[in-house]
């Protein structure tokens, strides 16, 4: 039913789409239905069509904070492909489709000379993604910049909403809570040489390669405690290298669990379970998940 919603428009159905090959962790079964699409109105077709047939949707972007189930998604996965993968430059602002990956936004402000997103190229995120969650790093966060954003609702209709209007804070937006889909962006950057941009995003990425590990994972697993970091807390306790099946808590950085070989999601849930219960028992601090874990 999900093809005949979308017969003649600019989208691609497939189905039992294996996840784990679209997920960081390389976790997740398949996705019932798998759909690419390449407009705005094929999407709105898209939510509305799986509105009707009760089937839950979910947005992928670089699949860089999820945690899918093993037994997969019973619904519609979808990509933002298309339209959504332009990008234009209109100094000082740059527009930007929801499917657009961060650091090849980042590398395209930085060859036009502006600057205010150094500091988030290295983030493995798509702009929707990123701004869905208010993505951050090194003191920044995507909505020091962003101007406004394009949504799609549950329903299907469509807006461009002023960013000032969302509420947003840290790795959190209102649009968690909605569910609206981000099909694009505008942000407003600050001219500068391109070799000063280039430099600071040499100096993040060497920073973010000593810092994470290099096998699978999904980033900081959750998000850190008002004035205190989640990854202190968990190697106070002595989590590192703490391992359950094929997913084990990074030598290199406490707050990431890393698919060391054949990890499940189960693996992962499990070894989550086990880091806030020890954060619990050790400070009376509850942690809260910074991924999204589905099911
Ligand atoms: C190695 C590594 C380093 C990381 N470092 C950082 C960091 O420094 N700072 C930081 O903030 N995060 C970091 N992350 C986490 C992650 O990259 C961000 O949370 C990112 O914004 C997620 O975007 P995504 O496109 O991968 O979303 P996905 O993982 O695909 O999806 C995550 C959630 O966003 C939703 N979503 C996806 N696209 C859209 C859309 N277009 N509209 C609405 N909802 C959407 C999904 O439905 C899902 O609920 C890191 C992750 C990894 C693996």
């Amino acid at each position: 039913m999900i093809e005949r919603a979308l017969s003649g428009l600019r989208a691609v159905v497939r189905e039992n789409i294996p996840l784990s090959g679209r997920t960081t962790l390389r976790i997740g079964g398949p996705a019932r239905y798998f759909v690419e699409v390449h407009d705005a109105e094929a999407l709105a077709a898209l939510l509305r069509a799986g509105r009707a047939a009760g089937l839950p949707v979910l947005a992928l972007g670089k699949g860089s904070n999820l945690l899918v189930p093993d037994a997969g998604f019973p619904g519609v996965v979808f990509t933002l492909g298309g339209d959504f993968l332009a990008t234009v430059v209109e100094p000082p602002e740059v527009v930007a489709g929801g499917g657009v990956s961060l650091m090849s936004l980042a590398a395209r402000a930085q060859r036009a000379g502006l600057s205010g997103i150094e500091n988030l190229s290295g983030i493995p995120s798509s702009l929707g993604g990123a701004v869905r969650i208010n993505a951050g790093s090194y003191g920044s966060e995507l909505f020091d910049v962003l101007v406004t954003v394009d949504l799609v609702s549950g329903a299907g209709e469509r807006r461009t909403a002023e960013a000032s209007g969302i509420a947003h804070g840290y790795r959190w937006t209102s649009l968690c809570d909605t569910g609206d889909i981000v099909t694009g962006a505008r942000l407003r950057l600050a001219p500068k040489a391109p070799a000063e941009i280039a430099a600071r995003m040499a100096d993040v990425a060497a920073r973010r390669r000593n810092a994470l590990p290099k096998q699978p994972n999904a980033g900081s697993i959750f998000k850190n405690p008002p004035g205190l970091f989640a990854g202190k807390l968990l190697e106070e306790c002595g989590l590192k290298g703490r391992r359950i099946g094929g997913a084990e808590i990074s030598p290199v950085h406490a707050n990431v669990i890393v698919n060391a070989g054949r990890a499940t999601a189960a693996d992962v849930a499990a070894l989550m379970e086990a880091m806030k219960c020890a954060v619990k028992e050790r400070f009376g601090i509850e942690l809260e998940p910074e991924i999204r874990v589905l099911g």
